[in-house]
């Protein structure tokens, strides 16, 4: 507690930031440390003993509790966590970070803890990203926001790196590999980018190794030009009005196309037993192919088909485009390694679904989390038969589970992790690049060998690890990519996390500034990262600059479309300026210890994150944490006696909902032209609450290559064509069998219904029962207490001063007994927003069908998971949350 009391681990990062010790000596970079490259080593010394030695501590549950009835240990524990909170708290001060890291009553818990950390990290590592650019030379404000021709790219060293690599070579030096003014790759994908605020749909249209057919809506999208209805309508109408043609479940789309393989896999007794483990080749001497064109990419599938077993990576970039995208993809097969293009073969990788979806081929992944999502997202691949060496590596308990951990211990090899941030858009790929990434799967067959033989081994010989281990992987598989969807109570979950007490213009601009740049970020194919970074977006919105000089000031270095947009970004502050000034401070407070907090969908920074957190069940706190709730006509809180909260509430609260038009009767609707009807249709599917649910642009079909019938795709899409073909055939009669029995039940059961119903009538018409009686009584006593039913639906619970004037014109306008609007206020609109539901049995496209079990204690987990890092600038990979606990 007592801050003498410092370890060295404190004192390191009091020094490392303390500019006046930099001044004191003026020869050393910091006092004891003669250059950065001295200091960085130690600085990893420290936190690699720190780490090591969190690894030792007892572990939480049984373990923690034996120890901590140790008066000595738990003593021991508290001293040591003050002094670790006091030191986390100073680093975050010196980065003006909130920082009640030690402050007991304030914070709830461990969570709201880490939610500081994970915050302070992205402020940290974003004038890190910011840092480096500079001194790399990037004056990004300077640099055009899209290359107009392309420019060779170069491999850029930074100065500060420079200076410390005299030894030259390899080790020591830590190198950004990135080159400036890179053609955005998206611009020569076949298939435009489906940034749409609209989920996800999977890309998949033929399905190899099908235990269960495809539904008809992927199978059939090839033909959509053969769908009248289409001649002159954009796809994604198309394929609404095809789907309310068809009357095809909506569901079919948002399920894992491979759910049913991947519930009936069972791993063969032959990978359960003992194998020897089989030695892999020297990188050097290996044969290696990079593979870009379609012929290659088809000899390399039919390469895969004869092999048992190959690994699988890839490499991605996020920050100059929205959703990310998958770069490259290596495979290694025992004997050789191969590198795809996956920019360039992008529309055609779904052709490895055979190999990567055959039940008898072990795939080995490290880590394979993210991959699964990105395979999906850009590729349409799945896989079925996963091993991921990070699974095992957790279920061995190894001291760290990342690959280069593994690489070190089960190969001697000592990865080269300077290309980790490499920009792997980068064409053609340097040789340097291809090494590093070749390493990545060229060695994983041989640990998988290795961690199979240890599974058993720890075991004596029983399966059950191992088995383990294979289950955990097959739920990797089962992941589902969620798109980051906007609502309009997507910045809440930003804002929330700042804990800063915003007044309502502040929490107005915020609220524009984040639609505004989701917007642009979609529009452009940027990541938000890198259209305004967060920290620039809470200044802006704190200081609510009068003039746009003011909003340039608040950002350092400016971002090319703020600068761009300025006048734009301006008129939104205006905006958030004229709202009535009041301090949000009350409504910020939320019931003592009531709400836990919500694991949100993170959409900021992390695309893939969004399906990581699925399987809590909390209740929503937004409504009553925060003083707009919109999309919600009356909210049905307790009566509250702060009025405050009321006066911002019906101040700022808007209702969102339209009420969609009244169906027209039969008649009208038959007197319109074809035409007509179809202009109808289209204007209704804008407001069809579901369109969200539909694809903006249909699944790419790579029509030369699929119907030209000399090509090889060709062939192959006909080889699985004719495998699913009888399958689905059978599927078909047997579901029209059964469609037609259940039709028949139903008539029988409506007759009889008919028939009870008219014996029942025939019962009632003699007798008059006692509610009768009662029912006439009352109307004769009191005809004017009597409501009208539908005015119940409306009456709100609470209502504000302001809202009661309303309340009465509406209660004297006459009721209209033919028009019942859907009451609105009584359904979850969440499920039309992409985040949970309260309720389980809502359909949401976004929600995982698995892992339920999991429920509780990994709710909890994968919460703090997903959340990470984020990085910012450069052309690096820098720029979205994610999950790194691999390399
Ligand atoms: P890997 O599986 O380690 O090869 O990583 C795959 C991709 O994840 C890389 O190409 C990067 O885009 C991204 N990535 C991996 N590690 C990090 C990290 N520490 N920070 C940011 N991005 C990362
Ligand atoms: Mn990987
Ligand atoms: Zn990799």
């Amino acid at each position: 507690m007592d801050s003498s009391n410092q370890n060295d681990a404190a004192n390191s990062c009091l020094q490392s930031t303390n500019p006046d010790a930099r001044e004191q000596e003026d020869k050393e970079f910091l006092p004891g440390y003669k250059d950065v490259d001295a200091f960085v080593k130690y600085g990893l010394g420290s936190v690699l003993l720190a780490t090591k030695a969190s690894g030792g501590l007892p572990q939480a549950g049984d373990d923690f509790d034996f120890y901590r009835s140790f008066p000595g240990f738990q003593e021991f524990c508290e001293v040591q966590g003050d002094q670790l909170l006091l030191c986390m708290s100073q680093i975050m001060q010196h980065h003006n970070c909130r920082s009640r890291m030690r402050d007991r009553d304030k914070l709830t818990g461990l969570e709201e803890r880490f939610d500081l950390v994970v915050d302070s990290n992205d402020v940290i590592l974003e004038k890190v990203g910011i840092l480096l650019d500079e001194a790399d030379g990037v004056n990004r404000s300077q640099q055009p926001v899209m290359p107009a021709g392309f420019q060779p790219p170069k491999i850029v060293v930074s100065s500060w790196n420079r200076k410390g690599s005299g030894s030259g070579g390899r080790s020591g030096t830590f190198r950004l590999l990135q080159a400036k003014n890179i053609p955005r790759p998206q611009l020569k994908f076949k298939e435009k980018v489906d940034n749409s605020n609209t989920p996800f749909i999977p890309k998949i249209f033929i399905k190899p190794n099908a235990l269960k057919p495809l539904p008809s809506y992927f199978t059939t999208k090839h033909i959509r030009k053969e769908r009248p209805e289409d001649l002159d309508v954009p796809a994604a109408l198309a394929d609404l009005i095809h789907q309310q043609r068809t009357q095809e479940h909506i569901e079919y789309m948002f399920v894992h196309p491979y759910q049913f393989e991947l519930d009936h896999l069972t791993v063969p007794d032959s990978l359960l037993a003992k194998t020897e483990p089989k030695m892999y080749k020297p990188l050097e001497e290996t044969s290696y192919s990079f593979i870009e064109t379609l012929e290659d990419l088809v000899a390399l599938n039919e390469k895969l088909n004869e092999v048992s077993e190959f690994a699988v990576d890839l490499e991605h970039h996020s920050y100059r485009s929205f959703l990310g995208v998958t770069c490259l993809m290596q495979i290694s097969t025992r004997e050789q390694d191969f590198i795809i293009d996956t920019l360039e073969l992008r529309t055609e990788m779904y052709i490895l679904n055979e190999a990567f979806t055959n039940p008898s081929k072990v795939k080995v992944f490290h880590g394979a989390d993210s991959d699964i999502e990105w395979l999906q997202r850009d590729l349409g691949l799945y896989v079925v038969n996963l091993f991921d060496t990070h699974q095992a590596s957790r279920v061995l308990n190894l001291a760290r589970n990342s690959l280069d951990h593994l690489l070190k211990h089960y190969c001697s090899v000592d990865s080269d992790k300077r290309y980790q941030l490499a920009d792997w858009r980068i064409r053609p790929l340097p040789d340097e690049m291809a090494h590093y990434a070749r390493s990545d799967t060229h060695y994983l067959l041989y640990i998988y060998d290795c961690m199979k033989a240890q599974l058993l081994d720890f075991n004596h010989g029983q399966p059950g690890l191992l088995q383990n281990v294979w289950n955990k992987s097959k739920n990797v598989c089962l992941k589902k990519y969620a798109k980051p969807i906007f609502t309009d109570e997507s910045y809440l979950e930003v804002q929330k996390k700042q804990k800063r007490s915003f007044n309502t213009q502040q929490l107005a601009a915020f609220r524009l500034l984040f639609a505004w740049r989701d917007k642009l970020a979609r529009q452009e194919d940027e990541s938000t990262g890198y259209v305004l970074p967060t920290h620039m977006m809470i200044k802006i919105s704190e200081e609510l600059p009068k003039e746009p000089q003011g909003i340039i000031a608040c950002c350092n270095p400016v971002p090319p479309l703020v600068r761009q947009q300025v006048n734009e970004l301006h008129l939104v502050v205006q905006e958030a300026r004229e709202m009535p000034l009041l301090k949000a401070e009350i409504a910020m407070q939320k019931p003592k210890g009531l709400i836990p907090i919500k694991k949100t969908e993170v959409t900021l920074f992390g695309p893939h994150d969004t399906s990581r957190v699925h399987e809590c069940n909390e209740p929503h706190s937004s409504a009553v944490e925060l003083p707009v709730k919109q999309g919600v006509l009356f909210t049905d809180d307790h009566p509250n006696s702060d009025t405050d909260v009321e006066k911002i509430r019906s101040l700022v609260a808007s209702a969102k909902i339209t009420l969609f038009e009244e169906p027209e009767t039969k008649e009208i609707q038959e007197s319109l032209s074809v035409a007509q009807i179809k202009a109808r249709r289209i204007i209704e599917s804008f407001e069809n609450p579901f369109r969200m649910y539909l694809p903006s642009s249909g699944v790419h079909v790579n029509e030369n290559a699929k119907f030209d019938p000399s090509s090889k795709i060709f062939e192959i899409s006909k080889r699985w064509k004719l495998q699913s073909m009888e399958q689905q055939q059978r599927e078909l009669e047997s579901a029209k069998k059964a469609k037609e029995e259940a039709k028949k039940r139903a008539k029988k059961a409506a007759e009889e219904r008919q028939k009870a119903k008219e014996s029942y009538k025939e019962s009632l018409q003699n007798v008059s029962t006692v509610r009768q009686k009662a029912i006439e009584c009352a109307k004769v006593a009191g005809n004017k207490r009597e409501r009208v039913p539908s005015e119940d639906g409306e009456s709100t619970p609470k209502t504000s001063k302001k809202l009661k004037a309303a309340e009465k014109k509406k209660a004297k306008a006459p009721p209209q007994e033919s028009f019942k609007p859907f009451d609105y206020s009584q359904s979850d609109l969440k499920v039309f927003s992409g985040s949970k539901s309260k309720d389980n049995s809502q359909f949401d496209p976004n929600r995982q069908s698995h892992n339920s079990k999991k429920k509780k204690m990994a709710g909890k987990k994968t919460g703090s998971e997903s959340r990470s890092m984020s990085y910012l600038a450069g052309s690096s990979n820098r720029g979205f949350r994610h999950n790194w606990p691999k390399r």
